[in-house]
C-alpha cells in the first residue's frame, strides 16, 4: 500500500471524515495522529509481532490501529465514540484481524473480552489518563507491557523517581505494578486538530509481583502523603490517617530516615516498608485509619 493511501495522510483523514460529516469532539480528547514515522515508532517500541494479541484504547480515525493490525495477530479495539463506526468500516475494512468495541474503557469488562496474555497500546484520551491506567493495572489482567502516549506533564510523574519535582503518588501508585520509563517526546504538530500540550511516549511494563500490602491500603498511604506538600510525612500521614505523629517518626527513624522527611524523599520500597510498619501497628490502619474514608 502506498503511503498516500495509508490512514496517517493528512489528505486521507480529511477527505474520508468529511465525507462522513465527522466532527472533533474536543471533551472526549480526539487528537488523531497524522504521522507515519510516530506511528511506526510507537508499535516498534511496543515489541508487536505476529503472534500478539493487542488492545487498543481510543481507535480515532484508525491510524495507529491499521498499524497494530499490520503487525500484530489481533486488535482489539474500543472507542467510546459510535459516530467513528461508519468510519472504521470504510477505512478498516480490508483488515480481518480488528475487532473493535464501542463502549467506555472504563466500564468495559476486559477480563470477559481477552482471554489470553495481550500488549496494550494506545494514544489516550488525556482527560481520563490516570484512570485508564490504574484501571488497567489493579484489575490484574495478563498485560505484557502498555505503550502509551499521554500528555508530557503526565508521562514524566508516572516515570519519576523520588527526590525530583515530578514524583508523587502517580509515580508510586504505577511503580507499585511495575516499571515505567519515558521512550520519546512528541510534538503537536503530529496530530489533527493539534493539541495545545506536549505528548510523550511511556512503557509501562507490570512485574505481575505479589506485594506485602494490597493496592487500596498502599493507594491510602500515599495519597495521605501528598496530600500537602510542604509538609512533612509524619505530618500528613498523622493527619490524614488520625495516626500518632510520634508514632511515625519512630518508624521513619527506624527506616533509617530523618524524623521530619518529607514524602518525595522515600523511594517505592521506603513506602511499602512504612505501610508494612504502620500495618504491624494496627492491622487495619490503612483500611479504616483514614478518616476521609479515601
Ligand atoms: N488512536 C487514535 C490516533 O492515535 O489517532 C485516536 C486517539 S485520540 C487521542 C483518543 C481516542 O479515544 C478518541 O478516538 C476518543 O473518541 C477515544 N475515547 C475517549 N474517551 C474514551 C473512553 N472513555 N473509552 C474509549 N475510548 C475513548
Amino acid at each position: 500500500m502506498t503511503n498516500e493511501k495509508r490512514l496517517y495522510s493528512p489528505k486521507v483523514m480529511k477527505d474520508v471524515l468529511e465525507r462522513h460529516g465527522f466532527d472533533f469532539k474536543k471533551t472526549l480528547g480526539q487528537n488523531f495522529l497524522i504521522d507515519g514515522n510516530i506511528v511506526r515508532r510507537i508499535v516498534k517500541n511496543a515489541d508487536i509481532n505476529k503472534t500478539d494479541t493487542v488492545l487498543e484504547i481510543g481507535p480515532g480515525f484508525g491510524t495507529l490501529t491499521e498499524e497494530l493490525a499490520l503487525n500484530a495477530k489481533e486488535v482489539i479495539a474500543i472507542e467510546i465514540d459510535k459516530s467513528l463506526k461508519a468510519v472504521h468500516e470504510d477505512v478498516l475494512k480490508n483488515y480481518d484481524n480488528i475487532k473493535i468495541i464501542y463502549d467506555d474503557i472504563l466500564k468495559t469488562d476486559l477480563k470477559e473480552l481477552i482471554n489470553c496474555d495481550f500488549k496494550v497500546v494506545a494514544n489516550l484520551p488525556y482527560y481520563i489518563t490516570s484512570p485508564i491506567i490504574t484501571n488497567l493495572l489493579r484489575k490484574n489482567l495478563p498485560i505484557e507491557n502498555l505503550v502509551l502516549m499521554v500528555q508530557k506533564e503526565v508521562g514524566e510523574r508516572i516515570c519519576a523517581k523520588a527526590k525530583t519535582k515530578q514524583y508523587g503518588s502517580l509515580s508510586l501508585y504505577i511503580k507499585y505494578f511495575g516499571d515505567a520509563k519515558i521512550l520519546f517526546n512528541v510534538p503537536p504538530t503530529v496530530f489533527m486538530p493539534r493539541p495545545n500540550v506536549g505528548s510523550q511516549i511511556v512503557k509501562i511494563t507490570p512485574t505481575h509481583e505479589a506485594r506485602a500490602i494490597e493496592i487500596e491500603e498502599f493507594e491510602t498511604l500515599i495519597k495521605a502523603a501528598f496530600s500537602m506538600r510542604r509538609k512533612t510525612l509524619s505530618n500528613c500521614i498523622s493527619k490524614a490517617l488520625d495516626i500518632s505523629k510520634t508514632d511515625i517518626e519512630l518508624i521513619l527513624e527506624n527506616l533509617g530516615k530523618n524524623k521530619s522527611e518529607r514524602g518525595e524523599n522515600l523511594n517505592f520500597e521506603e513506602f511499602m516498608q512504612l505501610g508494612i510498619e504502620l500495618k504491624r501497628l494496627n492491622a487495619n490502619i490503612l483500611k479504616k485509619g483514614n478518616k476521609d474514608g479515601r
